[in-house]
């Protein structure tokens, strides 16, 4: 192990489980976009858009109730116009919108997983997934293969 990553590694185990779930989900999520699997789009459907706008605004309706209207459309717009078209548009437009949540303080672990409750789920390939599943077996009562 480099000196390097022995630091980060340190720096890790000094953080409380909180951020230490936090800086998980980060990095696992980076690293997903990595390795992406998603098709990127050089021609983005006004049907497209809609959908993505529509489903959205379900979804921000529902968890963080409603006057984001404009936001989301417009987030959406803006990335049509000015996106990069190497990347997934739906994925752009859905990580530009979370992290504005996030940092206009709308609500910092948007949206919030529900099977933890203290991160937010990320995007990807049409998804909200949680990228760490907690598995706690007691010693002694592994199932058998
Ligand atoms: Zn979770």
């Amino acid at each position: 192990m480099t000196d390097s990553v022995r630091k980060v590694v340190n720096a890790f185990f000094a953080l409380d489980e909180r951020d230490q779930q936090a800086a998980m989900s980060l990095v696992l999520h980076k690293y997903w976009q990595g390795t992406s699997d998603e098709q990127p789009d050089v021609h983005v459907s006004r049907g497209e858009v809609d959908a993505l706008v529509t489903a959205l605004t379900r979804d921000v309706r529902a968890t963080v109730g409603p006057g984001y209207e404009h936001l989301i459309s417009s987030t959406a717009e803006d990335h049509l116009r000015f996106g990069n078209p190497h990347d997934n548009y739906a994925t752009r437009v859905v990580a530009d919108l979370q992290q504005q949540f996030h940092d206009q303080f709308i609500d910092t672990s948007w949206p919030e997983c529900p099977m933890h409750g203290r991160h937010p789920l990320w995007f990807h390939a049409g998804f909200w997934s949680c990228v760490q599943p907690v598995v706690k077996i007691k010693l002694g009562e592994l199932a058998p293969r």
